[in-house]
């Protein structure tokens, strides 16, 4: 299969902290000329196989996704699994174990919310929650913005709830390894989201990729709506430097706040391995 291929790997559904539902970015996707998808929802599992069924409906492929919260060098590292059997007990146990923190996390957010005058946001968050045991950060966003107290969820972010600020509770997520080893222990392929938008020095950056990868994960997000295109050529390098296989993937969540829609998105760059080349037996 060729790099030129509408593949969206990355987005999220109501099941986390999207707004539409499987059925509605199914529709979305496939009227937006995407051919190959994946939902991936945070640390869940639980809207694939409504969204195998869609994607099939719009006669699109299909990689089950899934994009989970990791703790690496301090800092929240994401990691997207691919191609996975849905119905594997230990990546469903390990990801229900992961999201067990959230409520209390969510309590004390909004603990420190209302020390900052900004009273009932855990109720008000959720409001905003399809699936309640994921409460995230961007339910407790779009509350704050629904009160007026910001203008967008990316003010919002910007003022409340990033490292230092009222609504911010440091978290401690899934270990690296553990997290590949859901995937790849489930027949599926672990790509590193958006490396571009951690907070890491190069050094930092370095034993990531590598520990990474000795755990035995295989790719890494080049083109992402969270990259500019000048880390499109940075993190394209940096796969053909490790050896890395390279995904595409919107990071759509919502039609009111994401800039960058589903399918619409620069090619991969032709000298990279798309992921879906060693995925192919997994496509539905
Ligand atoms: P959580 O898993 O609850 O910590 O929430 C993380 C989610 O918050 C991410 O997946 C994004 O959807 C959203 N997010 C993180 N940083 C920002 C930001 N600066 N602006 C808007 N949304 C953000
Ligand atoms: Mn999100
Ligand atoms: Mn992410
Ligand atoms: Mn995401």
């Amino acid at each position: 299969m060729s790099s030129i291929l509408n593949a969206d790997l990355h987005c999220h559904s109501v099941v986390s902290d999207g707004t539409l539902t499987p059925e509605e970015l199914a529709a979305r996707a496939a009227a937006n000329g995407v051919e190959l998808w994946a939902l991936t929802d945070h640390d869940e599992i639980g809207g694939q196989h409504r969204a195998a069924a869609a994607a099939s409906a719009h006669g699109m492929k299909y990689l089950t996704g899934t994009e989970i919260s990791v703790t690496f060098a301090n800092e929240t590292v994401h990691i997207v699994g691919l191609g996975f059997d849905p119905d594997d007990a230990a990546m469903s146990e390990g990801l229900y174990d992961t999201r067990g923190g959230r409520g209390k996390r969510a309590m004390e957010m909004s603990e420190g919310l209302a020390k900052a005058g900004i009273h009932g946001a855990y109720e008000g968050a959720l409001k905003f929650v399809g699936n309640p045991d994921l409460i995230s950060r961007t339910h407790f966003a779009r509350f704050l913005v629904e009160q007026g107290h910001c203008r967008d969820t990316n003010e919002v972010f910007r003022k409340f709830l990033t490292e230092g600020k009222p609504g911010y509770v440091p978290h401690r997520w899934a270990a690296l390894k553990d997290a590949v080893r859901w995937i790849t222990g489930a027949k599926g392929l672990a790509v590193i989201a958006h490396p571009g938008r951690y907070k890491f020095t190069a050094n930092e950056e370095y034993a990531l990729f590598l520990e990474f990868k000795e755990h035995g994960g295989r790719a890494i997000e080049v083109v992402t709506g969270s990259h500019s295109p000048a880390e499109y050529v940075e993190y394209a390098d940096k796969a053909l430097e490790f050896g890395f296989a390279a995904s595409r993937g919107s990071d759509f969540h919502s039609p009111d706040e994401s800039h960058c829609d589903l399918g619409k998105l620069p090619w991969l760059p032709g000298k990279l391995t798309p992921v879906w080349e060693l995925l192919e037996h997994r496509i539905r």
